[in-house]
């Protein structure tokens, strides 16, 4: 089922989602080489649960009854998602993604960006843009009367003409009370199919595009989700609500991008 928000509980996923906004620009201070993945999720955890809120992502269980160990799941390089946090340093050239929730009022937040680690190649650099540019061509298609899958449909023919692969496995969500909700949003699909948008409809649209086959697999930690062929993986989301017509996105990078911008 899905539940359509009111304006109030909009504004209440908006709070939470500022918050993992918060927290992705204060990871983004700290990314550098040398910086570990544990360092991150502790940074994280404190920042979280200092705005009297709680990482979602902590003990959330898998379907092998194991319960995610991090606060944020960071997957480097070839891992497309739910990487757990470890003390391997990064290194010059790493890419790593960040994927925040936080649960804050009774409402969820959830966003990730894929952050540069130093200098990282430019064939890199345009997966990430690429990426990036297709969320926001999903965003874009999510105005009431749309369908579902003309939002994975902007998405995969953004990518595709790249030569990207779009992850089939895993997919956008529902959100509100609880981190998925129904309708699934997958990043491939064709125009016109799926689910017909509303306003108060609040998702989490996230493509996972990889530079080069889509096909991934399971690592033994029956969490990492990697690519067979080991290439690099891009992952990018926002939290937005269909709202008075038009696409209100809850969640927001502008202050990781400032950062980003000081630094390079
Ligand atoms: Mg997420
Ligand atoms: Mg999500």
């Amino acid at each position: 089922m899905i539940t359509l928000k009111t304006d109030d509980e909009i504004e209440l996923l908006r709070n939470a989602n500022l918050l993992v906004a918060a927290t992705l620009a204060e990871i983004a201070k700290i990314i550098r080489p040398g910086v570990t993945t544990l360092q991150i999720d502790a940074l994280a955890e404190e920042f979280i649960r200092d705005h009297g809120a709680i990482p979602t992502f902590k003990g959330f269980p898998n379907p092998y009854g194991n319960s995610f160990p991090g606060s944020v799941c960071t997957s480097v390089n070839d891992v497309v998602v739910h990487g757990i946090p470890s003390s391997t340093e990064l290194r010059d050239g790493d890419i790593v993604s960040v994927d925040c929730g936080t649960k804050l009022e009774g409402f969820c937040g959830d966003s990730c960006y894929t952050f540069c680690v130093g200098e990282v190649s430019e064939s890199v650099r345009q997966l990430l843009k690429v990426t990036k540019e297709s969320l926001y061509k999903g965003i874009e298609q999510a105005v009431p009367g749309h369908r579902i899958g003309d939002i994975g449909s902007a998405v995969q023919t953004h990518v595709e003409s790249y030569g990207y692969g779009v992850v089939r496995e895993m997919v956008g969500h529902g959100i509100g009370r609880e981190m998925h909700e129904e309708p699934y949003v997958p990043n491939y699909g064709k125009r016109g199919s799926g689910k017909m948008l509303k306003n108060g409809m609040c998702i989490a649209i996230e493509p996972m595009i990889t530079m080069g086959s889509y096909e991934i697999a399971l690592m033994p930690d029956r969490w990492s989700c990697v690519t067979q062929d080991h290439q690099p993986a891009a992952h990018f989301e926002h939290t937005i609500a269909i709202h008075h017509g038009k696409p209100d996105i809850l969640s927001s990078f502008e202050e990781v991008e400032i950062i980003e911008k000081q630094q390079h």
